[in-house]
């Protein structure tokens, strides 16, 4: 067993087996030995979007622009992105949004929103160049609830944590990590679970089935809703996910690029699971916004025009043309990202369909 291994079997010892939820918050957070409390793992152990081409933050932040403008340019927009990783997206994204539309960066704030001491570093580091009022936070908390909010998260909610229930013949029964023969083990909880926990549409799972939900994934989009619905913006979510669930279990452990395994070294390998969309899409409607989507990410990047702005980057770097279509060709391609990958949008319901959906 690794340190954090230990720690979180002494923690078992005390007070029981932990939820899946519990255990992957600790894997990620912990300060001393969590995959991101602890060190930079984009790059290392996964690479993501805006970290393949300067393309993805670009359009986002365009996306953003054209937001603000069909809602009439309301004044002091906050710009907030989650789990800004390297700080890529956004420093792509404020350089598309200070030309295209100077005058949001003048009157409006970003925020970002980060719980990795590493990762902030890096993002302070990144965007020190730029004039904006940018300003961090741990989490999305009430003081951005009043102002017109848009809000960007790219895998940030795969990797919230989650709680799963598996089938059994005396009904639905958490999924729990324990410790066993001196290892880490998965068990099921002895008692059901409360059947208000299930939705009516899992009643059909075969026995083996998973049911896998994010408490924190759904709490938050709401509140994101909420404050769109209120103030106006919208929020735009890019992740690995699904819309329509099956009843297999998606939570993923990837280090240095490949699949490992979920319990054995905990801290060392990248924790996510793939993101419901059709939930966060029902949280939206819940906060009272509109969602629209998903869609798949290629169709997305398509219709914002990446197809244009590689070329204008090809001809600007001649040398590296080959290596720009490659990227966006990642980014766009069915068999790549472009399909695995959905997009998400939520917006007031009295404001036009966000750009791409
Ligand atoms: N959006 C970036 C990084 C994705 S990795 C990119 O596309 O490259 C996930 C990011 O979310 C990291 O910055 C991580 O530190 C952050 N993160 C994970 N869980 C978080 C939480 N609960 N609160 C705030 N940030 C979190």
């Amino acid at each position: 067993m690794n340190a954090l291994a230990e720690r979180i079997a002494k923690l078992i010892a005390v007070e029981g087996p932990l939820s899946i939820a519990q255990f992957v918050t600790l894997c990620l957070h912990d300060p001393a030995g969590g995959a991101y409390g602890a060190r930079d793992p984009i790059g290392r152990d996964f690479v993501t979007a805006p970290e393949i081409s300067q393309a993805f933050g670009e359009l986002c932040g365009l996306w953003v622009v054209q937001a603000w403008h069909d809602q009439g340019r309301p004044d002091r927009p906050r710009l907030v992105e989650l789990g800004p990783g390297r700080g890529t997206l956004m420093a792509d994204a404020l350089r598309a949004i200070g030309a295209a539309a100077p005058q949001f960066l003048d009157d409006g704030e970003i925020v970002l929103v980060e719980t990795s001491p590493v990762l902030r570093a890096m993002q302070k580091e990144k965007l020190k160049t730029f004039a904006a009022d940018i300003s961090w936070c741990e989490r999305f908390n009430d003081s951005l609830a009043d102002r017109p909010l848009f809000l960007l998260a790219n895998e940030f909610f795969d990797c919230l944590p989650l709680r799963q229930f598996v089938k059994t013949e005396r009904g639905w029964c958490e999924r729990m990590v324990t410790v066993a023969d001196s290892a880490l083990a998965f068990a099921l909880s002895p008692m059901a679970a409360n059947p208000t926990l299930i939705p009516p549409t899992r009643a059909e799972a075969p026995i083996g089935g998973v049911f896998e939900f994010s408490p924190a994934s759904l709490a938050l989009t709401e509140e994101i809703a909420r404050v769109v619905a209120a103030q106006g913006g919208g929020a735009l979510i890019v992740d690995y996910g699904y819309d329509a669930p099956g009843f297999g279990e998606t939570l993923q452990a990837v280090a240095s690029h490949k699949f490992a395994d979920v319990l054995s070294e905990p801290g060392s390998s990248d924790l996510s699971a793939h993101v419901d969309f059709l939930a966060l899409a029902q949280a939206a409607l819940a906060g009272g916004a509109l969602a629209y989507g998903p869609i798949g990410q290629g169709d997305f990047l398509t219709d914002l025009g990446i197809g244009p702005r590689a070329d204008r980057l090809m001809a600007a770097n001649p040398k590296e043309a080959s290596a720009i279509a490659a990227a966006v060709d990642r980014l766009v391609n069915p068999k790549q990202m472009g399909a695995l990958f959905e997009a998400l949008a939520l917006a007031p319901k009295t404001a036009p369909p966000p750009p791409g959906f």
